[in-house]
């Protein structure tokens, strides 16, 4: 699948002279923020081909990728199936803005694993989460929402309020104000209400206090995008007690999902959630968003009902072809998910062991084939463990930063920020696993 013997070393020329160019075009260099390397410094790798769990840049070298493009790759890159699927679908025609067979055998599928009434194709996460949030309104006629401190949701505007990933990865840390990016109405971001990830209690009391006004919950159900953190039992509890006076929960599903198992975090935390949101994965590496939930409530969605939502290129074939072939292939692997957590708790043991050894002070939170390394002193914590985003704002990030380039440096393509997941592919082997080892072991004495 990948190189037999990765090439490494190779000094990043190509790469910077792209990022010259790009920045001169396109604002930071990059078409996404956390691309552009700017927590931890130097030039981004610009990325030529990937295949298994290997990404080649532009210099030649070959990369253990561990984002995964942040997520969907789950079956690795460039994976057959996948492959041949989009082939064919090509061969018939790129878009045809009318319906067609693989969108009803997709949204099939995926009410057959998560048990949902119905589901609406858009084309990113950003999407499905703005959408389901519109339906939430229309559906409780109630105006409020509620999200976590440093939860991400994609950037529409009403959810880039205390929000996690880029936006804290290029600012100097949440700050108490919402809105957390310039352009945002101070109007947008006051129906915004915003609670502590992991703290039942003052969920419960703001429910108490305005429940009665609030559409709609919506929250990450494991945070990928402050890194790793799990909700506890106490938090989800309160999470389905918010439902009681009709306030609809939300479970964000867009990097969890066909992740933590089949079907999610839903199916990993036994979440009952009226509405979910995907996108990632059911994409397959292409452009794909969706939400569904309750068929009473995705009713409400036109041109059954009033709530509005279109897309041009919705339900795209070779986007639903390339998602069939990925949902597909889990579906057809019954270890898949078994395989993944193994091989992301051998990972955690050896980067303890590593960093133990060269008495680096790390915390390693992972579930499933998320997994993130805190810069932080797992005494210091106030459970012993990140909860929150205030837990993980106080990691070392500089040292983060230095232990990021010691893993480029030896070939491995770890996320460039110290606030969010990494990624386990099914292409992950021993072979990787031992040559990530190695390098964490000498990335850690170069941080020390
Ligand atoms: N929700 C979550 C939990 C995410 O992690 C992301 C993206 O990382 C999004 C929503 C937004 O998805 P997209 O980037 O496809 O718009």
């Amino acid at each position: 699948d990948g190189p037999p013997e990765p090439r490494v070393g190779h000094a990043p020329e190509r790469s910077e002279a792209l990022f010259a160019r790009a920045r001169a075009v396109t604002p930071g260099g990059v078409n996404s923020p956390v691309r552009a390397f700017r927590s931890v410094g130097g030039s981004p790798r610009f990325i030529e081909r990937a295949s298994g769990a290997y990404l080649t840049d532009a210099d030649g070298n070959d990369l253990i990728d561990y984002i995964g493009s942040w997520g969907p790759m789950i079956l690795g890159h460039n994976h057959p199936d996948v492959r041949a699927a989009i082939t064919d679908a090509l061969a018939g025609g790129t878009s045809f803005g009318a319906p067609g067979w693989r969108e009803v055998d997709l949204a099939e599928l995926i009410v057959r694993v998560t048990g949902v009434g119905k589901v609406r194709f858009v084309n990113s996460g950003t999407e499905a989460t703005m959408s389901a949030l519109r339906l939430a309104r229309g559906f409780t006629g109630r105006d409020y929402i509620v999200k976590f401190r440093g939860n991400y949701h994609g950037h529409a505007d009403g959810l880039l309020v205390e929000a996690g990933s880029g936006l804290i990865t290029n600012a100097d840390g949440l700050g108490a104000s919402a809105p957390s990016s310039a352009g945002v109405p101070q109007a947008y971001a006051q129906l915004t209400l915003v609670s502590e990830y992991n703290d039942a209690d003052a969920l419960d009391e703001l429910m108490r206090e305005r429940g009665h006004e609030i559409a709609a919950i919506i929250f990450e159900p494991v945070i990928g995008n402050a890194g790793v953190i799990v909700p506890t039992p106490a938090f989800l509890a309160a999470l389905h007690r918010a439902r009681e006076g009709g306030t609809l929960l939300i479970a964000d599903e867009v990097m969890t999902g066909f992740r933590l198992a089949r079907n999610g975090a839903t199916e990993r935390l036994g979440l009952h959630p009226d509405l979910i949101c995907w996108g990632k994965i059911i994409g397959g590496g292409l452009p794909v968003g969706a939400y569904g939930g309750r068929a009473d409530v995705m009713d409400f969605v036109s041109p059954q009902g009033p709530v509005y939502q279109a897309g041009t290129l919705s339900g795209n074939p070779l986007a639903m072809a390339a998602g069939l072939a990925t949902l597909r292939a889990l579906d057809a692997d019954p270890d898949v998910y078994t395989r993944l957590d193994a091989y992301t708790s051998r990972l955690a043991d050896g980067l303890r062991a590593a960093a133990d050894a060269t008495g680096v002070p790390v915390t390693v939170q992972h579930i499933g084939s998320m997994l993130t390394v805190f810069f932080l002193d797992a005494a210091t914590l106030p459970h012993g463990e990140v909860r929150s985003y205030a837990d993980a704002a106080n990691a070392d990030t500089a040292a983060f930063a230095r232990w990021f380039q010691a893993l480029l440096a030896r070939g491995v393509y770890w996320a460039p920020s110290q606030f969010e997941s990494i990624f386990v592919s099914a292409a992950h082997g021993d072979a990787e696993l031992e040559r990530t080892l190695e390098a964490a072991r000498a990335a850690f004495a170069e941080v020390k």
